[in-house]
């Protein structure tokens, strides 16, 4: 017994017998620096199963979700001082859980008095939103055309320690420049130097967007650097313009039948020469096919966007009709996975790797499909 309650005293110096007996431990049990009150009440055999514990209310509170695994230790420990070997092991985890938790869930008070300062140095003019827990802050900038942009900023707690992530509707990336991490209104000028930076792209892309039929993407965002554009009844070409780049020809590819398509895209490759950045893109690409674009104000949208002749609808899980009949005189549109389809059930269709020659399902004569990397 003495080497028992010698060791104790090396465990937990603090804890003490408190009679005779030694039926009553009372003192303190120390983890991670902080001392917490404990009471240990044994029954008459001393039996370390039946012992009853009485911690102070912090220890409780610590401890809550704990009581079963100390249950279980109090009736497998052979002695006090293996309990509380345990005990102090149990409190140092619970401890840290309930600092790490406290720090995710909760910043310090100084952490939404300094967001305040933060926000009335950038003005609250410019805030959009903000939730409850000032987690989320949206922000609003106009660029020198203006056009209006928003920023959307998920905060941590550690903000402005760790730079916010930026949801933003920008063709590619926009993240915070590490000397740009302290304040909301840094931030806010690091966005508008991007705006700025790409005025001439959404020039180049509003242009095309007022003045021509834009079959794709539907309802374009700022970030959206693809447009197909109508040419005419099933005729349409596919832009990609380069952010960085906006006044230089633009990646192009053509869609439709091949006896519209081929003299434009030999158009475009003898006339490349005279692309002028000094012009916009829409008038550049007029002078480079030769041609102009249907306008918005003489044409109805449907007329270029006809549906598939084969499920009578225009968009397929995403799809528009991309597959035309080279015949002049039919020009029917289809999805490829219809076409596809179609195409495979008849007996007088063949393949040749990732084309299928067959029949049009309207006029008859040889269509050929050719299957994207995806679909063959
Ligand atoms: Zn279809
Ligand atoms: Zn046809």
């Amino acid at each position: 017994m003495a080497t028992a309650f010698g060791s104790l005293l090396r465990e937990c110096p603090l804890l003490l017998p408190q009679n005779r007996e030694k039926s009553v431990y009372e003192g303190f049990v120390t983890a991670q620096g902080t001392d917490f009150h404990i009471r240990i009440l044994l029954p008459l055999d001393l039996q370390l199963k039946n012992a009853r514990i009485q911690c102070s209310w912090q220890l409780k509170k610590v401890l809550g979700g704990y009581q079963q695994i100390l249950k279980k230790r109090l009736q497998h420990s052979l002695d006090l001082v293996s309990f509380m070997v345990e005990l102090k092991t149990v409190l140092e985890v619970a401890l840290k859980n309930t600092r790490e938790l406290q720090s995710s869930t909760l910043p310090p008070p100084q952490h939404y008095s300094s967001l305040i300062r933060d926000i009335e140095a950038l003005g609250w003019d410019k805030v959009v939103f903000v939730d409850p827990s000032f987690r989320t802050i949206k922000l609003k900038a106009e660029d020198s055309c203006g056009r209006h942009h928003q920023i959307t900023l998920k905060l941590n707690p550690k903000y402005p320690a760790e730079p916010p992530d930026c949801l933003v509707d920008l063709p590619g990336q926009f993240a915070v420049s590490a000397d740009a991490q302290s304040s909301l209104l840094s931030i806010h000028r690091q966005f508008l130097a991007v705006l700025e930076s790409l005025k001439a792209f959404w020039n180049a892309l509003d242009e095309i967007d007022e003045k021509t039929w834009v079959l794709e993407p539907e309802k374009p965002t700022r970030s959206a650097t693809m447009r197909r554009i109508a040419i005419g009844n099933n005729i349409s070409i596919n832009l990609e313009v380069d952010p960085r780049h906006p006044t230089m020809p633009p990646e192009c590819f053509f869609l439709g039948p091949d006896h519209v398509v081929n003299p434009l895209k030999i158009k475009l490759n003898s006339n490349i020469h005279m692309w002028d950045p000094e012009v916009s893109l829409l008038q550049n690409l007029k002078e480079v096919l030769e041609m102009d674009f249907p306008s918005r104000e003489t044409l109805e949208k449907s007329d270029f966007s006809m549906d598939c002749g084969i499920c009578y609808a225009y968009r397929l899980d995403g799809a528009i009709p991309d597959q035309v009949c080279d015949d002049s005189r039919c020009g029917q549109p289809f999805h490829q996975a219809c076409l596809y389809e179609w195409l495979r059930g008849l007996p007088s269709s063949r393949q040749s790797f990732n084309v299928i020659f067959g029949e049009c399902p309207y006029c008859n004569k040889q269509i050929t499909l050719k299957m994207s990397m995806k679909k063959a």
